[in-house]
């Protein structure tokens, strides 16, 4: 029976949602995200969890919520771990409990269990398991998986190429072979720019669901075009570049994004590859406040300075604070690149 599966726009939907739209299409089914975050979404979301919780969980709540009534289930994974020996944050392990605690309206939720911190087979299991809610027969839950994990292939693609996931998502099911080519943007290293072309290259770091939620990173990343700047993400860059730069931290970090978001901090920071750094963290953020630490000192060892800056977010940050810091930021980084 063709049903209709509820994705929240928010926490990992930016990297895993091609995938999973994939998946479930494959096997006949509607997929249906919640619109974007607005502050009705986020007081929605603040009404039914702990105050503990960060921004980005508060936000996910708001999203399931707003998927009631719109959908026969919601997709609610429970990432435990997307590679070897590394782990996604805690709240995310247990976003499936809270949903259920939290949003009493929400009927059925899809939860697989999303573990390759040992190996792929636990993984694979839980894609047949979630795959046979809607088809006994494996050879169409082997194509669908197969179909998600190309959907997945395509999108990291065009994210290296130098797109954000929303506009790698608009894209992905036109492959441009020539668009990688004729980018040639971030492939590599931003090291290699043309030394003539003045608008400051700005390192974005942070956590996909902010970044991009354009409600959450208070548009940072349009208005830092705005302000006539380049931006560059962590999720441009290649992963081998992230991973190099990530390994000069003392101890291997072995929670996923934040490992990658350090390494991409540490490349940033190193002179001649971008001319402003600004890191934009989530209050209440575990991870994120030992990594804004470790980029706190490698910006202040450095010899040639990189401007850094940190925002952090939460439910009560204002527009109008943010853009005076973006624009005193912007200030300092102008007259960095005239030293
Ligand atoms: S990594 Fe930080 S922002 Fe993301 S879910 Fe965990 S605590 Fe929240």
């Amino acid at each position: 029976m063709k049903e209709t599966i509820g994705f929240p726009r928010a926490l990992l939907y930016y990297y895993y949602y091609p995938a999973w739209r994939a998946f479930f299409e494959s096997l006949g089914q509607t997929c249906e995200v919640s619109g974007k975050t607005t502050k009705a979404v986020i007081d929605s979301g603040i009404k039914v969890t702990v105050d503990e919780a960060c921004l980005p969980v508060k936000a996910f709540h708001g999203h399931v919520l707003s998927l009631s009534g719109v959908c026969d289930r919601v997709f609610v994974p429970r990432l435990v771990s997307v590679e070897r020996k590394a782990y996604i944050c805690p709240k995310l392990m247990g976003l499936p409990d809270m949903v259920r605690h939290n949003c009493k309206g929400i009927r059925q939720i899809i939860d697989p269990c999303i573990d390759m911190s040992r190996n792929s087979r636990a993984y694979v299991r839980e894609l047949y398991a979630t795959g046979r809610l809607f088809t006994r027969n494996p050879l169409k839950i082997s194509v669908a998986r197969r179909k998600a994990k190309q959907a997945y292939d395509v999108f990291v693609r065009l994210l290296q190429a130098g797109l954000t996931p929303i506009d790698a998502m608009d894209r992905e099911n036109r492959c441009y072979p020539n668009h990688f080519q004729d980018s040639g943007i971030f492939n590599d290293s931003v090291s290699g720019r043309d030394k003539d072309v003045r608008s400051p290259i700005i390192g974005v770091l942070g956590h996909p669901y902010i970044i991009y939620d354009s409600f959450l990173g208070m548009n940072v990343l349009d208005r830092l075009n705005l302000m006539g700047a380049r931006v560059v993400t962590m999720d441009m860059l290649q992963r081998t570049v992230v991973e190099q730069a990530a390994a000069k931290s003392q101890k291997r970090v072995f929670w996923t994004i934040g490992r990658q978001l350090l390494g991409a901090g540490y490349y940033f920071l190193a002179p001649g590859t971008v001319d402003g750094c600004l890191q934009m963290s989530a209050f209440a953020c575990g991870p994120d406040s030992f990594i804004a630490e470790l980029l706190q000192q490698e910006s202040a060892r450095s010899r040639r300075k990189v401007p850094f800056m940190t925002i952090v977010v939460d439910e009560h940050t204002g527009e109008a604070g943010v853009l005076t810091r973006l624009e005193a930021f912007m200030d300092i980084v102008a007259r960095s690149m005239l030293r």
